[in-house]
């Protein structure tokens, strides 16, 4: 029973043998060694049972090892595993035709498949220069989008990713995210966060450093995952869309961490009522086989044969197991991930009120974060506290994850019950209470 002494045994064997052969660059947080799960529920392999509110980084969206997506997976390793994307075959063609569906264009969509996140990352810029003929882009500050060095040079979450990998790639100008929690820029008379933000891309960037036609795109994640689990202002993205339109810059939407239903829609960008022109998806969309997917209008999609490809792209089992994936989030998760995540939404709400070291509660559906602070009115980050409670709530039995400098993200399975936000959120409050009273002794 919690709490647990970790690592156990078992656990401990097994890290000192990761440590002698696996590179040490991999964050690991806490150490859990996972056995075996199902839906929500993790046991590590000393036998101690967790809730995973953290879903493989949001990654198993349909919950660990659903049987309709094992299933999806052993028929299709047992037809074939592999034929490369130099051949054809009707199941990457199946989920091709699913994503347009899904797409969040108008017209038609066309899908360009990878093995990660950061691929499909990649892919976007590649094509975004291609289609437009233009070499610059306009990033975030705060923006994760991956680590090779395309995507990277966009990340702009923590410095340590970028330390001694100059020089990036050319062509990127960060700007401040819309954080209504910690605006940075301020606003005219009558004007909202969001717009404010726009008018200095376009007052401050645009006219003094990027000319506008220069510009093939600006990339940005709908909701900041890594960087806080951030949302815009409702104004933001509309007035975004409006200057990308002006100027005719491709607005790509980065839905690796926010998207496949996530927050309730099947992309995060939805909630704010704005078309982009290109996505990039990957993590929860074949509920943890590696796959990704950068999904355009078809007429962006313009690139010649030849131009960009890949050995894995449209793997079997990974497309298998993304179709099932879909399905299971159309059906019922989907809603799901609404229904639950709003009502874990505000009971977190009412956690804070008991808790002076929660500053800000934030999300859509599942995309939850709990941000900590020194005090509600300095706002002063409380990173110790954060990690304290991050560890207390992993020794009771429930895996988070922190982002940002002193957030802790929410993001279970889509599937998460009721029952099992309650549970999550005793043992979340207990480290909160724990550690707020290690903290201000
Ligand atoms: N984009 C976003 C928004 C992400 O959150 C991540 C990973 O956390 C990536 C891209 C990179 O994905 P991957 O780790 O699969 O390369």
């Amino acid at each position: 029973m919690p709490p647990y002494q970790l690592p156990g045994p078992n656990a401990k064997a097994i890290i000192a043998r990761d440590r002698a052969h696996i590179s040490p660059s991999y964050p690991r947080g806490y150490p859990f060694v996972m056995d075996h799960g199902k839906g929500t529920e993790v046991w590590d392999v000393d036998g101690n049972r967790f809730l995973d509110f953290a879903a493989g980084i949001a990654v198993v969206s349909t919950g660990h090892s659903h049987p309709k997506v094992v299933k999806a997976i052993q028929d299709q390793a047992e037809q074939f595993i592999h034929i490369s994307s130099d051949y054809y075959h009707e199941t990457w063609v199946r989920l091709a035709e699913k994503l347009d569906e899904i797409s969040p264009f108008e017209g038609k969509a066309s899908s360009f498949m990878t093995n990660s996140g950061t691929e499909a990352v990649e892919a976007a810029i590649k094509l975004s220069r291609y289609h437009t003929r233009r070499s610059q882009f306009i990033g975030f500050l705060g923006a994760f989008h991956g680590r090779t060095l395309g995507a990277v040079s966009f990340t702009a979450s923590k410095s340590e990713y970028k330390g001694r990998f100059f020089p990036m790639m050319n062509g990127v100008v960060h700007v401040p995210f819309p954080d209504p929690y910690r605006p940075v820029i301020a606003r005219r008379k009558g004007e909202g966060y969001g717009e404010a933000v726009v008018r200095y891309i376009e007052k401050e960037i645009l006219s003094r450093i990027l000319p506008p036609d220069e510009l093939a795109g600006i990339l940005i994640e709908p909701i900041q995952g890594e960087g806080g689990y951030i949302v815009p202002p409702p104004d933001f993205f509309p007035a975004l869309r409006t200057l990308c339109d002006k100027y005719e810059i491709l607005l790509i939407a980065d839905e690796v961490q926010s998207g496949m239903g996530r927050t309730g829609k099947w992309w995060a960008i939805e909630n704010f009522g704005v078309e982009p022109d290109i996505i990039t998806s990957a993590k929860g969309i074949a509920s943890g086989m590696p796959l990704g997917a950068m999904i355009t209008r078809k007429e962006i999609m313009s690139w010649p044969k030849g131009s960009h490809g890949n050995t894995f792209g449209g793997n079997p089992i990974s497309c298998a197991a993304s179709i099932a994936t879909i399905k299971l989030i159309q059906e019922a998760f989907m809603q799901n991930a609404r229904e639950v995540g709003e009502y874990a939404l505000d009971a977190l709400a009412e956690i804070r009120v008991r808790h002076p070291s929660i500053g800000d509660v934030r999300g859509i559906g599942m995309m939850i974060g709990v941000e900590f602070v020194k005090d509600r009115e300095s706002k002063v980050h409380a990173v110790k506290l954060r990690d304290e409670v991050v560890n207390l709530a992993f020794e009771r039995g429930l895996l988070t994850l922190g982002c940002g400098q002193s957030t802790i993200r929410l993001s279970p399975p889509l599937s998460t019950t009721i029952s099992e936000v309650d549970d999550a959120l005793r043992i979340f409050e207990e480290a909160i209470t724990l550690a707020e009273a290690k903290h201000h002794k």
